[in-house]
């Protein structure tokens, strides 16, 4: 079964009433690929979720929870272990996952990118068991709100080597049918080349989730 692109927008903190609503706005007046190409999900800040879901065209309930984003990491102290146990836990409650591992620079200078990607999915791998409603997003540290995309070649590379890990991890099927998405830095400029990558299977999107560029990242597989 082939992976349907993926496209979530994390507006973080961002945003008035007035500019939540500009964006939902830009979103119904886009022209989106069919649902049938591509998934999207939007993260809004949780006190504007009634304007969003008053708003948005789509269907829209809260399925979907971001987990494991490196500013939780950095800033909460969430340890890999911990991120596991919410995985588990969402997942448990019903929800969809979309869980974020990445690589600092100096992990990457060091060398050490695959390792850390590992040890960050191995602490999920080791508390759940069906990966249905999972996505994975590579985040490279370096690339989240610093302007500095990761290359279409580095994605790719990480993207690939994960895939393996969990067909030698957990099941050459959930290998096959879990998307990896890649973010950081994403911008309609350079999403059409990462798309292009075999295993690319979508972006997770902060800063240029909250413009119109954003419909061409949705596009970006099309
Ligand atoms: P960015 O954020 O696209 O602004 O780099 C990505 C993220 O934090 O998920």
């Amino acid at each position: 079964m082939g992976r349907k692109f993926f496209v979530g927008g994390n507006w973080k903190c961002n945003g008035t009433v007035e500019q939540v609503e500009s964006i939902v706005n830009t979103l119904n007046a886009g022209q989106i690929a069919s649902t049938d190409v591509v998934e999207v999900v939007v993260s809004p800040p949780y006190v504007f979720l009634p304007t969003v879901k008053a708003k948005l065209l789509v269907n829209l309930g809260v399925p979907w929870v971001i987990l494991g984003h490196s500013e939780r990491r950095s800033l909460m102290g969430e340890s890999s272990e911990f991120v596991g146990e919410k995985v588990a836990y969402a997942l448990a409650q019903g929800l969809k996952v979309i869980a974020c591992v990445g690589e600092t620079l100096e992990q990457r200078e060091a060398g050490s990118t695959m390792e850390v990607v590992a040890e960050q999915t191995k602490a999920i791998t080791g508390k759940i068991k069906d990966w249905t409603n999972v996505v994975v997003a590579y985040e490279p540290v370096w690339a989240i709100g610093t302007g500095k995309v990761a290359t279409p070649a580095q994605a790719q590379e990480v993207h690939a080597n994960l895939r393996d890990w969990l067909k030698t991890n957990v099941s050459p099927e959930v290998a096959a049918s879990t998307r990896i998405i890649y973010g950081g830095s994403v911008t309609g400029a350079s999403c059409k080349e990462l798309a292009g990558q075999p295993d690319v299977d979508g972006f997770l999107v902060g800063g240029a989730s909250l413009k119109p560029e954003f419909i061409d990242i949705i596009n970006a597989a099309t």
